[in-house]
């Protein structure tokens, strides 16, 4: 049985229909950028993060650099984002000409370690991004309450955890603002390119609907130098159709952990399971395990049929984009990147095939 590590097609079937239905709609209205589909979802996500405000960007790249920039973050200040993420979070705050302050995770979630933040802070910091890896919420409560304590933004990195819940309150409402992106493989994903910032801060989200419109928010009258960043009309009628059924889903993936969870337990300390810190309710956009013979396990179980994916294969400061600068010692992102290995994990899974994945990992440790 071949198992794919994630097949799109096989995801979306389940709402095809409605899909289809839905781009019909906007087809026909003849509106196909800020109308009625993008002001719906917004209204809509918004709810389901339980916060005052959602605005629509292009992608979860420009949802976190719009937020910096609306706090009037740029040059010659300093963001503290994970060692261990996907680039993009780097990448906002060296787009708006910030620095970029590593601080490394706890090893046993993968997610920023609150006890390395405070001294990662100088008089040049200005935020930090605590990203929810994998899926896993990261540990806000300390985090926010040192931020205070300094009178900095916190930004939650929400691209991985829509809809995963801390201490009962849904990602996305849990610090001073959120990026999220709908790229097509995360637990909401669209049919293309898009993003979201969400909020409680009426004059954040004013801000940031401004700077993705061309910094105008009446037509051509332009108040700030803005971007163009927008979720269009049938990527959000898209999105409406799977917010439907995002709980159900992410429900699912839960059922998928927990048999890979007690299938894999026999593997005992030669493999590393997922940890869920207290009070958090993860969606698993990944189930990843770590071992130092990554590398073959992975090609084992390509031998055998089981799509694999390692995120992420080179840390962001071992990455020719950042060749330039001198990063300290981050040795735990450098572990990481050898060791992690994200096996398949999607809402169409049967338990029978993570039962043949989890067969395959533990043959290989027998
Ligand atoms: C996917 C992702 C992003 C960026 O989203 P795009 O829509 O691809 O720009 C940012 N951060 C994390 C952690 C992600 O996984």
């Amino acid at each position: 049985m071949a198992i794919d590590f994630l097949d799109l097609k096989r995801a979306n079937e389940p709402h095809e229909a409605a899909i289809r239905e839905a781009m019909e709609r906007v087809v026909a209205s003849g509106r196909y950028i800020l109308g009625e589909e993008s002001a719906a979802f917004e209204r809509e996500f918004a709810e389901y993060c339980g916060v005052a405000h959602c605005i629509g960007v292009g992608n979860g790249l420009d949802a976190l650099q719009l937020i910096l920039r609306a706090y009037g973050i740029g040059n010659g200040d300093e963001v503290i984002v994970p060692s261990t993420t996907f680039i993009a979070t780097w990448l906002a705050v060296s787009q708006i000409g910030a620095r970029v302050v590593p601080v490394e995770p706890d090893p046993r979630t993968c997610n920023i370690d609150p006890a390395r933040v405070e001294a990662a802070i100088t008089s040049r910091t200005r935020a930090i991004i605590p990203v929810h890896l994998y899926g896993q919420p990261a540990d806000m409560e300390p985090v926010n309450e040192i931020a205070r304590r300094h009178g900095i933004r916190v930004i939650e990195d929400a691209a991985q955890a829509h809809g995963a819940r801390y201490r009962g309150r849904r990602t996305g409402g849990l610090a001073d603002a959120a990026g999220f992106s709908f790229y097509p493989g995360k637990n909401l994903g669209a049919l293309g390119d898009g993003g979201a910032i969400t909020t409680n801060d009426d004059q954040l989200a004013a801000a940031v609907r401004k700077l993705r419109n061309y910094g105008s928010s009446v037509k051509y009258r332009h108040e700030v130098a803005g971007v163009n960043s927008r979720l269009d009309e049938l990527q959000s009628a898209i999105l409406r159709v799977k917010l439907r059924q995002l709980d159900a889903e992410n429900e699912r993936r839960a059922e998928l952990a927990s048999a890979y969870m007690s299938a894999l337990t026999p593997a005992g300390a030669l493999l590393q399971l997922p940890h869920v810190i207290a009070e958090s309710a993860p969606v698993w956009h990944l189930f990843v395990v770590r071992t130092p013979n990554r590398n073959a396990l992975q090609a084992r179980l390509s031998a055998r049929g089981v799509g694999t994916l390692i995120h992420y294969p080179i840390a962001n400061h071992r990455q020719q984009a950042y060749a330039g600068e001198r990063w300290p010692d981050l040795p735990i992102a450098d572990r990481l990147q050898n060791e992690v290995l994200s096996l398949p994990m999607a809402p169409y899974l049967t338990i029978d095939e993570i039962r043949v994945v989890a067969a395959e990992v533990l043959e290989f440790f027998s």
